[in-house]
Protein backbone atom coordinates (compact mmCIF):
# COMPACT_ATOMS: atom_id res chain seq x y z
CA UNK A 1 0.00 0.00 0.00
CA UNK A 2 1.18 3.35 -1.15
CA UNK A 3 -0.07 7.16 0.36
CA UNK A 4 -2.44 8.52 -2.00
CA UNK A 5 -1.11 11.97 -3.31
CA UNK A 6 -4.31 13.59 -1.56
CA UNK A 7 -7.02 13.12 1.09
CA UNK A 8 -10.68 14.15 0.05
CA UNK A 9 -10.52 16.60 3.15
CA UNK A 10 -14.35 18.24 3.50
CA UNK A 11 -14.27 21.89 3.06
CA UNK A 12 -15.26 22.35 6.98
CA UNK A 13 -12.57 20.25 8.39
CA UNK A 14 -9.88 21.91 5.97
CA UNK A 15 -11.43 25.56 7.13
CA UNK A 16 -10.95 25.23 10.58
CA UNK A 17 -7.16 23.78 9.82
CA UNK A 18 -6.50 26.94 7.64
CA UNK A 19 -7.76 28.78 10.58
CA UNK A 20 -5.20 27.41 12.91
CA UNK A 21 -2.16 27.35 10.67
CA UNK A 22 -3.19 31.16 9.54
CA UNK A 23 -2.61 31.56 13.52
CA UNK A 24 0.70 29.93 13.31
CA UNK A 25 -0.26 27.09 14.61
CA UNK A 26 0.82 23.28 12.97
CA UNK A 27 -2.36 21.07 12.28
CA UNK A 28 -2.70 17.71 11.07
CA UNK A 29 -5.46 14.83 10.04
CA UNK A 30 -5.00 11.55 12.19
CA UNK A 31 -6.73 8.97 13.66
CA UNK A 32 -9.63 6.41 12.41
CA UNK A 33 -10.78 9.08 9.24
CA UNK A 34 -7.18 8.49 7.94
CA UNK A 35 -7.49 4.76 8.32
CA UNK A 36 -10.64 4.22 7.19
CA UNK A 37 -9.85 6.81 3.94
CA UNK A 38 -6.92 4.84 3.26
CA UNK A 39 -8.26 0.96 2.93
CA UNK A 40 -11.41 2.81 0.87
CA UNK A 41 -13.60 3.24 3.50
CA UNK A 42 -16.01 6.21 3.92
CA UNK A 43 -15.28 8.47 7.03
CA UNK A 44 -15.84 11.85 6.65
CA UNK A 45 -15.24 12.15 10.30
CA UNK A 46 -11.68 13.57 10.44
CA UNK A 47 -10.03 14.38 13.73
CA UNK A 48 -7.33 17.25 13.80
CA UNK A 49 -4.43 17.10 16.11
CA UNK A 50 -2.80 20.96 17.11
CA UNK A 51 -0.09 22.38 18.55
CA UNK A 52 -2.26 25.31 19.88
CA UNK A 53 -3.40 24.78 23.20
CA UNK A 54 -6.95 24.47 24.39
CA UNK A 55 -7.63 27.52 25.27
CA UNK A 56 -6.16 28.73 21.96
CA UNK A 57 -8.16 27.04 19.64
CA UNK A 58 -11.01 28.40 22.19
CA UNK A 59 -9.60 31.89 20.93
CA UNK A 60 -9.42 30.84 17.59
CA UNK A 61 -12.60 30.09 17.08
CA UNK A 62 -15.91 31.65 17.81
CA UNK A 63 -17.87 28.55 18.56
CA UNK A 64 -16.50 25.65 20.54
CA UNK A 65 -17.44 23.09 22.69
CA UNK A 66 -15.16 21.69 25.99
CA UNK A 67 -15.87 18.29 25.30
CA UNK A 68 -12.51 17.11 26.85
CA UNK A 69 -11.03 19.94 27.57
CA UNK A 70 -8.50 18.52 30.37
CA UNK A 71 -7.41 16.03 27.62
CA UNK A 72 -7.02 18.60 25.27
CA UNK A 73 -9.93 17.79 23.15
CA UNK A 74 -12.53 20.97 21.73
CA UNK A 75 -15.17 20.68 19.41
CA UNK A 76 -15.00 23.09 16.66
CA UNK A 77 -18.75 23.76 15.73
CA UNK A 78 -18.77 24.39 11.84
CA UNK A 79 -21.50 26.81 9.67
CA UNK A 80 -23.81 23.75 9.88
CA UNK A 81 -23.38 23.31 13.59
CA UNK A 82 -21.85 20.26 13.10
CA UNK A 83 -18.96 19.34 15.75
CA UNK A 84 -15.11 18.90 14.84
CA UNK A 85 -12.67 17.53 17.04
CA UNK A 86 -9.24 19.56 17.55
CA UNK A 87 -7.34 17.75 19.95
CA UNK A 88 -3.93 19.59 21.05
CA UNK A 89 -0.77 17.54 20.49
CA UNK A 90 -0.07 15.73 23.83
CA UNK A 91 1.51 12.85 25.82
CA UNK A 92 1.00 10.78 28.42
CA UNK A 93 2.94 11.32 31.29
CA UNK A 94 1.14 9.56 33.77
CA UNK A 95 -1.20 6.85 33.38
CA UNK A 96 -3.30 4.15 36.15
CA UNK A 97 -4.82 1.79 33.54
CA UNK A 98 -7.86 3.94 32.96
CA UNK A 99 -7.29 7.57 33.48
CA UNK A 100 -4.19 9.46 32.05
CA UNK A 101 -2.70 13.05 33.15
CA UNK A 102 -1.47 14.46 30.04
CA UNK A 103 0.92 17.19 29.19
CA UNK A 104 0.77 19.47 26.17
CA UNK A 105 3.16 21.63 24.57
CA UNK A 106 4.69 18.37 22.38
CA UNK A 107 5.57 17.54 18.97
CA UNK A 108 3.49 15.51 16.43
CA UNK A 109 6.03 12.82 16.80
CA UNK A 110 5.00 12.73 20.89
CA UNK A 111 1.36 12.80 19.98
CA UNK A 112 1.49 9.87 17.39
CA UNK A 113 3.81 7.88 20.12
CA UNK A 114 0.65 7.88 22.54
CA UNK A 115 -2.11 6.62 19.88
CA UNK A 116 -3.10 3.05 20.35
CA UNK A 117 -2.48 1.06 17.34
CA UNK A 118 0.36 1.87 13.81
CA UNK A 119 -2.56 1.77 11.90
CA UNK A 120 -4.35 4.81 14.39
CA UNK A 121 -1.35 6.37 13.99
CA UNK A 122 -0.95 8.29 10.72
CA UNK A 123 -1.26 11.76 10.05
CA UNK A 124 -1.62 13.51 7.24
CA UNK A 125 -1.57 17.37 6.47
CA UNK A 126 -4.42 18.60 5.19
CA UNK A 127 -2.72 21.99 3.51
CA UNK A 128 0.62 20.75 2.11
CA UNK A 129 -0.80 17.09 1.67
CA UNK A 130 2.62 15.58 3.76
CA UNK A 131 2.47 12.29 5.49
CA UNK A 132 3.80 10.99 8.95
CA UNK A 133 3.74 7.87 9.83
CA UNK A 134 7.14 6.71 12.03
CA UNK A 135 5.21 3.20 13.39
CA UNK A 136 4.74 1.92 9.38
CA UNK A 137 0.80 1.73 9.62
CA UNK A 138 0.44 2.02 6.32
CA UNK A 139 2.25 -1.08 5.87
CA UNK A 140 0.19 -2.64 8.53
CA UNK A 141 -2.81 -1.43 7.07
CA UNK A 142 -1.06 -3.65 3.45
CA UNK A 143 -0.42 -6.44 5.78
CA UNK A 144 -3.77 -6.65 7.55
CA UNK A 145 -2.04 -6.46 10.83
CA UNK A 146 -3.34 -4.59 14.56
CA UNK A 147 -0.19 -3.81 16.22
CA UNK A 148 0.75 -1.78 19.26
CA UNK A 149 2.38 1.10 18.65
CA UNK A 150 5.64 0.49 21.23
CA UNK A 151 6.02 -1.89 23.97
CA UNK A 152 2.70 -3.60 23.85
CA UNK A 153 2.72 -4.52 27.89
CA UNK A 154 3.17 -0.75 28.57
CA UNK A 155 0.96 0.22 26.59
CA UNK A 156 -1.85 -2.28 27.92
CA UNK A 157 -1.11 -0.97 31.46
CA UNK A 158 -1.36 2.35 30.79
CA UNK A 159 -4.85 1.82 29.27
CA UNK A 160 -6.29 -1.46 29.73
CA UNK A 161 -9.40 -0.40 27.25
CA UNK A 162 -6.76 -0.55 24.38
CA UNK A 163 -6.98 -4.18 24.65
CA UNK A 164 -10.91 -4.18 23.36
CA UNK A 165 -10.03 -1.75 21.09
CA UNK A 166 -7.53 -4.42 19.45
CA UNK A 167 -10.38 -6.94 19.48
CA UNK A 168 -12.77 -4.49 17.87
CA UNK A 169 -10.59 -3.38 15.08
CA UNK A 170 -9.54 -6.94 14.32
CA UNK A 171 -13.33 -8.10 14.52
CA UNK A 172 -14.14 -5.11 12.03
CA UNK A 173 -11.39 -5.16 9.32
CA UNK A 174 -10.86 -9.06 9.49
CA UNK A 175 -6.86 -8.30 10.70
CA UNK A 176 -4.52 -10.27 12.49
CA UNK A 177 -3.63 -9.07 15.71
CA UNK A 178 0.18 -9.32 15.79
CA UNK A 179 1.80 -11.65 18.01
CA UNK A 180 3.22 -10.05 20.74
CA UNK A 181 0.50 -8.01 20.91
CA UNK A 182 -2.14 -10.43 21.25
CA UNK A 183 0.48 -12.10 23.98
CA UNK A 184 0.54 -8.75 25.85
CA UNK A 185 -3.76 -8.55 25.41
CA UNK A 186 -3.72 -12.39 27.00
CA UNK A 187 -1.13 -11.32 29.78
CA UNK A 188 -3.00 -8.20 31.11
CA UNK A 189 -6.90 -8.97 30.11
CA UNK A 190 -7.06 -9.40 34.23
CA UNK A 191 -6.19 -5.46 34.36
CA UNK A 192 -9.79 -5.26 32.41
CA UNK A 193 -11.58 -5.64 35.80
CA UNK A 194 -10.33 -1.94 36.54
CA UNK A 195 -12.56 -0.12 33.79
CA UNK A 196 -15.56 1.75 34.22
CA UNK A 197 -18.73 -0.17 32.93
CA UNK A 198 -19.76 2.14 30.96
CA UNK A 199 -16.32 2.14 28.63
CA UNK A 200 -16.41 -1.90 28.38
CA UNK A 201 -19.97 -1.48 27.19
CA UNK A 202 -19.79 0.54 24.86
CA UNK A 203 -16.82 -1.37 23.13
CA UNK A 204 -18.58 -4.49 23.94
CA UNK A 205 -21.25 -2.96 21.88
CA UNK A 206 -19.23 -1.10 19.16
CA UNK A 207 -17.67 -4.18 18.23
CA UNK A 208 -20.91 -6.03 17.84
CA UNK A 209 -21.95 -3.54 15.29
CA UNK A 210 -19.23 -3.50 13.35
CA UNK A 211 -17.77 -6.64 13.57
CA UNK A 212 -17.90 -8.14 9.98
CA UNK A 213 -19.03 -11.15 11.78
CA UNK A 214 -20.03 -10.65 15.37
CA UNK A 215 -18.65 -14.74 16.41
CA UNK A 216 -15.01 -13.68 15.29
CA UNK A 217 -15.89 -10.89 18.28
CA UNK A 218 -16.80 -13.13 20.31
CA UNK A 219 -14.17 -15.27 19.63
CA UNK A 220 -11.40 -13.08 20.41
CA UNK A 221 -13.12 -11.70 23.56
CA UNK A 222 -13.00 -15.56 24.65
CA UNK A 223 -9.63 -16.17 23.55
CA UNK A 224 -7.99 -13.30 25.55
CA UNK A 225 -10.13 -13.97 28.74
CA UNK A 226 -12.21 -10.62 28.54
CA UNK A 227 -15.76 -12.67 28.73
CA UNK A 228 -14.40 -14.46 32.10
CA UNK A 229 -13.91 -11.01 33.18
CA UNK A 230 -16.93 -8.74 31.68
CA UNK A 231 -19.45 -11.32 30.22
CA UNK A 232 -19.37 -14.51 32.37
CA UNK A 233 -22.93 -15.27 31.28
CA UNK A 234 -21.75 -15.51 27.48
CA UNK A 235 -20.42 -19.15 29.24
CA UNK A 236 -17.13 -21.27 27.26
CA UNK A 237 -19.62 -22.49 24.41
CA UNK A 238 -18.89 -22.19 20.47
CA UNK A 239 -22.30 -23.91 19.46
CA UNK A 240 -24.32 -20.48 18.50
CA UNK A 241 -21.41 -18.53 16.41
CA UNK A 242 -22.91 -19.45 12.76
CA UNK A 243 -26.24 -18.43 14.40
CA UNK A 244 -25.00 -14.96 16.30
CA UNK A 245 -24.25 -13.75 12.68
CA UNK A 246 -27.23 -14.11 10.99
CA UNK A 247 -28.82 -11.78 13.43
CA UNK A 248 -29.85 -7.98 13.24
CA UNK A 249 -27.58 -5.54 14.74
CA UNK A 250 -28.78 -4.89 17.69
CA UNK A 251 -25.90 -5.05 20.57
CA UNK A 252 -28.98 -5.54 22.93
CA UNK A 253 -30.61 -8.75 21.44
CA UNK A 254 -27.26 -10.37 20.63
CA UNK A 255 -25.67 -10.04 24.38
CA UNK A 256 -29.25 -11.50 25.54
CA UNK A 257 -29.17 -14.06 22.64
CA UNK A 258 -25.22 -15.39 24.05
CA UNK A 259 -25.97 -15.12 27.26
CA UNK A 260 -27.15 -17.46 29.93
CA UNK A 261 -28.75 -15.01 31.95
CA UNK A 262 -29.36 -11.47 29.92
CA UNK A 263 -30.33 -9.78 32.68
CA UNK A 264 -27.48 -10.20 34.88
CA UNK A 265 -24.77 -9.29 32.16
CA UNK A 266 -26.94 -5.96 30.63
CA UNK A 267 -27.60 -5.18 34.68
CA UNK A 268 -23.13 -6.11 34.53
CA UNK A 269 -22.80 -3.48 31.70
CA UNK A 270 -24.67 -1.36 33.74
CA UNK A 271 -27.39 -0.69 30.70
CA UNK A 272 -30.64 1.12 30.95
CA UNK A 273 -33.62 -0.35 32.71
CA UNK A 274 -35.27 -0.33 29.64
CA UNK A 275 -32.45 -3.00 27.49
CA UNK A 276 -32.30 -4.90 31.01
CA UNK A 277 -36.15 -5.73 30.62
CA UNK A 278 -35.53 -6.23 27.08
CA UNK A 279 -32.99 -8.92 28.00
CA UNK A 280 -34.73 -10.10 31.35
CA UNK A 281 -37.66 -11.01 28.86
CA UNK A 282 -35.81 -12.71 26.43
CA UNK A 283 -34.43 -14.65 29.54
CA UNK A 284 -37.50 -15.59 30.38
CA UNK A 285 -39.40 -16.77 27.24
CA UNK A 286 -37.41 -18.19 24.51
CA UNK A 287 -37.92 -21.63 25.22
CA UNK A 288 -41.49 -20.77 26.05
CA UNK A 289 -43.26 -20.34 22.50
CA UNK A 290 -46.77 -20.99 22.10
CA UNK A 291 -48.57 -23.87 20.12
CA UNK A 292 -48.67 -22.68 16.17
CA UNK A 293 -52.31 -24.42 16.56
CA UNK A 294 -53.42 -22.73 19.23
CA UNK A 295 -54.31 -19.04 18.80
CA UNK A 296 -55.84 -18.29 22.40
CA UNK A 297 -52.13 -19.72 23.17
CA UNK A 298 -50.59 -17.49 20.75
CA UNK A 299 -52.52 -14.14 22.06
CA UNK A 300 -51.88 -15.14 25.74
CA UNK A 301 -47.96 -15.44 24.57
CA UNK A 302 -48.23 -11.53 22.66
CA UNK A 303 -49.68 -10.14 25.32
CA UNK A 304 -47.37 -11.93 28.29
CA UNK A 305 -43.87 -10.66 26.22
CA UNK A 306 -45.28 -7.46 25.22
CA UNK A 307 -42.97 -5.71 23.38
CA UNK A 308 -40.49 -8.68 23.60
CA UNK A 309 -42.48 -10.05 21.20
CA UNK A 310 -40.26 -9.11 18.13
CA UNK A 311 -37.35 -9.79 19.83
CA UNK A 312 -38.63 -13.43 20.51
CA UNK A 313 -39.90 -14.33 17.08
CA UNK A 314 -36.24 -12.99 15.67
CA UNK A 315 -34.46 -15.44 17.78
CA UNK A 316 -37.17 -18.09 17.17
CA UNK A 317 -35.46 -21.32 16.53
CA UNK A 318 -36.21 -23.41 13.03
CA UNK A 319 -39.02 -24.70 12.52
CA UNK A 320 -40.47 -21.73 12.92
CA UNK A 321 -43.64 -22.63 12.04
CA UNK A 322 -45.08 -19.87 15.20
CA UNK A 323 -44.47 -16.99 13.17
CA UNK A 324 -47.01 -17.00 10.61
CA UNK A 325 -49.37 -18.30 13.35
CA UNK A 326 -48.01 -15.04 15.25
CA UNK A 327 -48.52 -12.95 12.02
CA UNK A 328 -52.18 -14.19 12.00
CA UNK A 329 -53.32 -13.41 15.04
CA UNK A 330 -51.42 -9.91 15.24
CA UNK A 331 -53.33 -9.12 11.89
CA UNK A 332 -56.53 -9.65 13.40
CA UNK A 333 -55.60 -7.00 16.43
CA UNK A 334 -56.59 -8.63 19.47
CA UNK A 335 -56.79 -6.38 22.69
CA UNK A 336 -53.59 -7.44 24.21
CA UNK A 337 -52.45 -5.38 26.47
CA UNK A 338 -55.19 -3.89 29.21
CA UNK A 339 -55.58 -0.29 27.79
CA UNK A 340 -56.58 -1.93 24.58
CA UNK A 341 -59.47 -2.72 25.72
CA UNK A 342 -62.79 -0.93 25.24
CA UNK A 343 -63.93 -1.45 28.64
CA UNK A 344 -62.37 0.58 31.07
CA UNK A 345 -62.31 1.13 34.79
CA UNK A 346 -65.07 3.85 34.94
CA UNK A 347 -66.89 2.18 32.42
CA UNK A 348 -67.53 -0.32 35.65
CA UNK A 349 -68.12 2.00 38.38
CA UNK A 350 -70.46 3.83 35.54
CA UNK A 351 -72.34 0.30 34.96
CA UNK A 352 -72.90 -0.19 38.64
CA UNK A 353 -69.84 -1.59 39.93
CA UNK A 354 -68.68 -0.64 43.43
CA UNK A 355 -65.32 1.62 43.27
CA UNK A 356 -62.44 -0.05 45.21
CA UNK A 357 -60.37 -2.82 43.80
CA UNK A 358 -63.50 -4.78 42.29
CA UNK A 359 -63.76 -2.64 38.78
CA UNK A 360 -59.57 -2.90 38.45
CA UNK A 361 -60.36 -6.86 38.93
CA UNK A 362 -62.87 -7.18 36.81
CA UNK A 363 -61.05 -5.25 34.31
CA UNK A 364 -57.99 -7.47 34.04
CA UNK A 365 -60.87 -10.58 34.05
CA UNK A 366 -61.90 -9.35 31.01
CA UNK A 367 -58.92 -8.95 29.21
CA UNK A 368 -57.76 -12.73 30.50
CA UNK A 369 -61.40 -13.89 28.84
CA UNK A 370 -60.77 -11.83 25.95
CA UNK A 371 -56.96 -12.80 25.30
CA UNK A 372 -59.03 -16.71 25.60
CA UNK A 373 -61.56 -14.83 22.75
CA UNK A 374 -64.50 -16.03 25.10
CA UNK A 375 -66.60 -13.12 25.06
CA UNK A 376 -66.83 -9.50 22.85
CA UNK A 377 -65.47 -6.59 25.21
CA UNK A 378 -67.99 -4.50 23.75
CA UNK A 379 -72.22 -3.98 24.73
CA UNK A 380 -71.99 -6.61 27.63
CA UNK A 381 -71.14 -4.58 30.28
CA UNK A 382 -74.41 -3.70 31.59
CA UNK A 383 -74.89 -8.07 32.03
CA UNK A 384 -72.45 -8.83 35.35
CA UNK A 385 -72.92 -11.53 37.65
CA UNK A 386 -71.20 -12.51 40.88
CA UNK A 387 -69.34 -15.37 40.18
CA UNK A 388 -69.30 -17.42 43.60
CA UNK A 389 -66.10 -19.49 42.71
CA UNK A 390 -64.79 -16.97 43.04
CA UNK A 391 -65.84 -15.41 46.09
CA UNK A 392 -67.01 -11.83 45.44
CA UNK A 393 -65.27 -10.91 42.43
CA UNK A 394 -67.46 -10.23 39.05
CA UNK A 395 -67.67 -11.94 36.00
CA UNK A 396 -69.30 -11.22 32.39
CA UNK A 397 -72.69 -12.74 32.28
CA UNK A 398 -72.38 -14.42 28.74
CA UNK A 399 -68.94 -16.29 29.93
CA UNK A 400 -70.08 -19.92 30.65
CA UNK A 401 -69.01 -21.83 33.57
CA UNK A 402 -67.07 -23.60 31.84
CA UNK A 403 -65.36 -21.01 30.69
CA UNK A 404 -64.07 -18.99 33.56
CA UNK A 405 -63.49 -22.22 35.34
CA UNK A 406 -61.13 -23.73 32.78
CA UNK A 407 -59.53 -19.68 32.49
CA UNK A 408 -56.09 -18.64 34.36
CA UNK A 409 -55.94 -15.49 35.70
CA UNK A 410 -52.03 -14.26 35.56
CA UNK A 411 -53.34 -10.86 36.75
CA UNK A 412 -55.01 -11.36 39.57
P1 LIG B 1 -13.66 4.62 15.30
O1 LIG B 1 -13.94 4.27 13.89
O2 LIG B 1 -14.09 3.60 16.24
O3 LIG B 1 -14.09 6.01 15.70
P2 LIG B 1 -11.07 5.65 15.78
O4 LIG B 1 -9.69 5.09 15.52
O5 LIG B 1 -11.43 6.94 15.12
O6 LIG B 1 -12.08 4.52 15.39
P3 LIG B 1 -11.60 7.00 18.23
O7 LIG B 1 -12.01 6.42 19.54
O8 LIG B 1 -12.50 7.92 17.51
O9 LIG B 1 -11.22 5.75 17.32
O10 LIG B 1 -10.20 7.70 18.49
C1 LIG B 1 -9.54 8.53 17.54
C2 LIG B 1 -8.06 8.26 17.61
O11 LIG B 1 -7.58 8.56 18.93
C3 LIG B 1 -7.64 6.82 17.36
O12 LIG B 1 -7.51 6.57 15.98
C4 LIG B 1 -6.34 6.73 18.08
O13 LIG B 1 -5.30 7.32 17.33
C5 LIG B 1 -6.58 7.60 19.31
N1 LIG B 1 -7.09 6.84 20.46
C6 LIG B 1 -8.38 6.65 20.80
N2 LIG B 1 -8.47 5.93 21.92
C7 LIG B 1 -7.22 5.67 22.31
C8 LIG B 1 -6.65 4.98 23.42
N3 LIG B 1 -7.42 4.41 24.33
N4 LIG B 1 -5.31 4.92 23.50
C9 LIG B 1 -4.54 5.52 22.57
N5 LIG B 1 -5.01 6.18 21.51
C10 LIG B 1 -6.34 6.25 21.38
MG1 LIG C 1 -13.28 8.03 15.50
Amino acid sequence: MTFPAQLPIPSEVLKIAKKLEDAGYETWCVGGAIRDNLLGLANHDFDLTTSAPPAEVQKVFKRTVPVGIEHGTVAVLDANNQPHEVTTFRKDIQTDGRHAVVEFGVSLMDDLARRDFTINAIAYHPITHEWRDPFQGEQDLGKKLIRSVGDPNWRFQEDYLRILRALRFSARFEFRIHARTLEAAKANAQGLAQLSAERVRDEWFKGLQTAVRPSKLVALWRDVGATRIWLPELGAGSTEHGAVDKLPRDPVLISAYLAKDPASLLTRLKCSNKDIERGRTIGLWRDKYPDAKDPAAIRRWLAAVGESADDLLTLLPAPRSVLPAVMKVRAANPPLVLKDLAVKGDDLIAAGVRPGPTPSRIWRGVHVVRCNNRVATGGFLPQWRCCPRFGARWLPRRTPNATYRHTTFPFW
